[in-house]
């Protein structure tokens, strides 16, 4: 059987259906094809170069495509059709919280009093959208247990960052700027980022044998320059760090704030309150939690809680209630500045507002304890055929390892790869660091079982292949349009300018 062939028989949703091929529309066409006719003219005409300077003019284009109205329509529609996305498919990608983006968040955003309001109208024509983003503090506050948030940031890093600048500032207010930030070892790439960006020192803290902060190492390493902990809570292998009242005390004897990344509340939301825990700052990811969409379909939010005493550094305007309405406050005299044109991505609040409503208290809760358990589901169901580094059962994610895989030659990229052959998604791989060889898996609580025991048995055929014909799976995939390719020069050297 030819590799082809072989791919064909596997189980899930790519090993079926038309593959079109689809070349590069510089390759298609024929000369003097048109999209579009206009009737004859009925003046007389006249050469362009008359007309205008010559610098305004282009030379002539060579291999211009030259197609039907049909053709070009066909052509992106096939292109848009590879898109993998979370409309298409199942998208286990770990940290990310690929749920499902509810149409009805489209529709309100696309609500012409919101879409087309513009944002330099004077804030009395603005009392509606403005309501509306006092109605999403609200909710985020309520949600997170933060006295005051600001929904400006454009995405979680620079929440992240928004966070850092008003740890700065409060610290500087009190005379002692201080040097130092704390963060797990398990920490997500950002955190270091942010900090760094900020002006202060990144300082690691260890995680213990179950991936939870390691208390002693954290009291060893507090010290009154360090200007904060940043943790994340779930953290980023899927677990609560059951000392977080433990660890903010420690952190607040020395004066120092706890920070936390807030990107994992799809986990706790609803059934916890991060602001009872003693943390003192954190961001929320509309673009995950709150079902807006990610990446090249968002542009994502990243709004910031904060307890009232961080309230008076933060960006402007404030958006608060008065008894005249709805206002934007830019008389905020220690404000960290703006961090974001105008007030964010307003698109994403309504869509945030919308989800959030249309969910309730119950609801929301409800998405929690379903993304936890479709989590522990695939935890469970996989335990045998892929190693777990920890042994305790997680909440809304769970990270497996290629230690099973490795002895017969098969890496956690081979596993991932062999996934898209079987028409999934791969899921998030080599993170957390802290784990060799990572596969980290976020179902969230949009998949039904059925979708969930699909992925399952392709990660189980995944792995008996890897026991019996491992040499097939450095080759995989084999059925995308791509296949394997060298993902380092794919990086550095893409190919983004086509050449005849
Ligand atoms: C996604 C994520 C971030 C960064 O958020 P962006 O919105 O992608 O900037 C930070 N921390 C964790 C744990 C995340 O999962």
């Amino acid at each position: 059987m030819d590799q082809f062939t072989a791919a064909q028989n596997l189980p899930g949703p790519a090993a079926k259906g038309i593959l079109f091929e689809e070349p590069s529309i510089f390759e298609t066409g024929s000369p003097g094809r048109t999209a579009y006719s206009l009737p004859a003219l009925d003046v007389p005409e006249v050469e362009m170069e008359t007309l205008l300077p010559a610098d305004e003019l282009r030379g002539p284009l060579e291999h211009f495509p030259e197609l039907t109205e049909l053709d070009v329509v066909r052509h992106f529609t096939r292109l848009s059709q590879w898109n993998f996305s979370i409309d298409t498919n199942f998208y286990p990608l770990g940290s990310c919280t690929m749920k499902y983006n509810p149409k009805i968040n489209e529709d309100m955003a696309r609500l012409p009093g919101f879409s087309q309001h513009h944002p330099y109208a004077p804030e009395k024509f603005s009392q509606g959208s403005l309501q509306l983003m006092h109605e999403l503090q609200g909710y985020l506050e309520e949600i997170s247990g933060m006295d005051v948030v600001t929904l400006q940031p454009a995405a979680g890093a620079q929440g992240e960052m928004t966070g850092m600048l008003l740890i700065h500032a409060w610290h500087d207010e009190q005379g002692k700027p201080r040097r130092k930030v704390l963060m797990p070892d398990s920490a997500h790439g950002t955190n270091p980022a942010t900090s760094h960006l900020a002006g202060y020192e990144v300082v690691q803290v260890p995680s213990d044998a179950e991936g939870q902060i390691d208390i002693q190492k954290l009291e060893s390493l507090m010290d009154e320059d360090t200007a904060a902990l940043m943790l994340t809570n779930p953290n980023t292998l899927g677990m609560f760090e059951k000392n977080i009242m433990k660890i903010s005390e420690i952190v607040h004897a020395k004066g120092g704030l706890v920070y936390c990344d807030g990107a994992n509340l799809n986990a706790v939301m609803g059934i916890c309150k991060l602001g009872d825990m003693g943390v003192d700052v954190m961001h929320f990811n509309l673009h995950k939690t709150f079902s807006t969409p990610h990446g090249g379909g968002g542009p994502g939010a990243g709004p910031v809680g904060v307890k009232k005493f961080l309230a008076p550094y933060l960006p402007v305007p404030v958006i608060q209630k008065s008894d005249a309405g709805f206002k934007m406050n830019y008389d905020w005299p220690k404000t960290i500045g703006k961090v974001k044109s105008f007030f964010g991505n307003f698109g994403m609040f309504v869509r945030a507002h919308t989800y959030i409503r249309s969910l309730g208290r119950d609801g929301v809760r409800r998405a929690a304890e379903g993304a936890a358990l479709n989590a522990n589901y695939i935890r469970a169901s996989l335990k045998d055929d892929y190693h777990l580094p920890y042994s305790s059962p997680t909440l809304h994610e769970c990270v497996f390892s290629d230690k099973f895989q490795i002895k017969h030659g098969v890496k956690t990229l081979d596993v991932a790869k062999a996934l898209i052959d079987r028409g999934f998604h791969p899921p998030t791989v080599y993170f957390p660091l802290i784990v060799k060889g990572a596969l980290m898996i976020e179902p969230t609580e949009s998949e039904s079982k059925e979708t969930l025991d699909q992925f399952i048995d392709a990660m189980k055929s995944v792995a008996r292949e890897a026991e019996q014909n491992p040499d097939r799976l450095h080759k995989a995939p084999v059925l995308s349009k791509v296949t394997r390719v060298d993902e380092a020069r794919a990086a550095r050297k893409p190919i983004l300018v086509w050449k005849p």
